[in-house]
């Protein structure tokens, strides 16, 4: 349920937009089915295709690049671009065949250091160890960060269904999983790479989860990463060395993981990268500069907003698709975000 104070955000944002000059920027991660999705990071292939379907009936996609000037925007909002953030390998084998069938270019931001890594990331471990129907130890004590903490879990009648429907970024915590995925989620994120990976490995071996993940939900490699840096409708953007939260380290450390991971990107697909997306959509004057010292020519984040003619390249705000048929993604671009506005579909 909307809150007020969303609903008059909401309102304002809609009214604010629809006199000005907009352009919609899609944000996608994993091209695949997953029933304890907090973050809504996965959109089933069947509704990804859905979607590519009315962005090309629509005619209505640009790359990404008609958004490092004006072109993009208009005042119906009729140009919408296509990125992925991570660097998943459904990427490649789930989505790129659609954006194939339908002729879309799109962006896809990879982290340098997740390129053939085999363990999943951090986030996703997490997610399996914690949010799925399996029953959970009711005690954890969690020895990382500032200090042991502990932490219980109790759960309730109704609780599976609860956490099915959960969303971790509404604000509402209703069950104790839900507490102790989101207090986990901010411990672990501002870890060091490979604290956050001792930190999955000890809750999962908790929860008594196997380390391996689901071969779907990891990272690209090399080969890989190759085959779209080398196909004519993939254009490949950086997301840092190692998925960092920029605006938890000083100026200094930001600068190393943007162009260090930008460098990666660059090495492994032999040209010259020109987009960066900031992790976790999260970024500070410090960042900002790092970005424009690259030279790059459009940089992206996650408010989740049309990007309007006044904009900074180097801050794109990007729109988070969700699992949605083709006439809910219709009506979430139109009447949310004054998107597509008048086009015959
Ligand atoms: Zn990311």
């Amino acid at each position: 349920m909307m809150s007020r104070r969303d609903a008059l955000a909401r309102a304002l944002r809609q009214r604010a937009r629809r006199h000005r000059r907009r352009g919609g920027i899609l944000m996608y991660h994993c091209i695949s089915e997953e029933t304890y999705d907090p973050w809504a990071i996965c959109v089933s292939a069947r509704a990804f295709d859905d979607q590519m379907a009315v962005l090309a009936q629509a005619r209505a996609v640009v790359d990404l690049a008609a958004f490092a000037g004006g072109d993009a925007y208009s005042r119906t909002g009729a140009q919408l671009a296509v990125t992925f953030d991570d660097g998943y390998v459904d990427n490649l084998v789930v989505a790129l065949p659609v954006l194939e069938r339908y002729e879309i270019p799109a962006t896809i931001f990879v982290i340098g250091n997740a390129v053939g890594r085999t363990r999943e990331f951090w986030w996703d471990g997490l997610q399996r160890a914690l949010m799925s129907g399996e029953p959970l130890p009711d005690r954890l004590d969690f020895p990382f960060g500032d200090g042991q903490r502990a932490f219980s879990v109790n759960e309730q009648p109704g609780d599976i269904e609860a956490n099915a429907r959960w969303r971790a970024d509404s604000g509402e915590i209703s069950t104790s999983r839900q507490a102790l995925f989101r207090a986990l989620w901010d411990a672990i994120v501002v870890l060091e790479p490979t604290e956050q990976d001792d930190a999955i490995d000890y809750v999962l071996s908790w929860a008594g989860r196997t380390s391996t993940p689901p071969t779907s939900r990891v990272a690209v490699d090399a080969e890989q990463f190759s085959r779209l840096a080398d196909h004519p409708l993939i254009t490949l953007g950086s997301h840092t060395l190692d998925h960092v939260s920029l605006t938890d380290l000083p100026a200094e450390r930001q600068h190393a993981q943007i162009s260090a991971g930008h460098r990666k990107i660059e090495e492994l697909s032999g040209s010259r990268v020109t987009r960066f997306s900031y992790p976790y959509g999260r970024f500070d004057d410090s960042s900002l500069a790092a970005v424009r010292e690259l030279g790059v020519d459009v940089a992206c984040n996650s408010v989740p907003m049309p990007a309007i003619a006044s904009d900074d390249p180097h801050a794109l705000p990007r729109v988070q698709a969700t699992e949605m048929d083709g006439d809910q993604f219709t009506r979430w671009l139109r009447e949310d975000h004054g998107l597509l506005r008048g086009q015959r579909l």
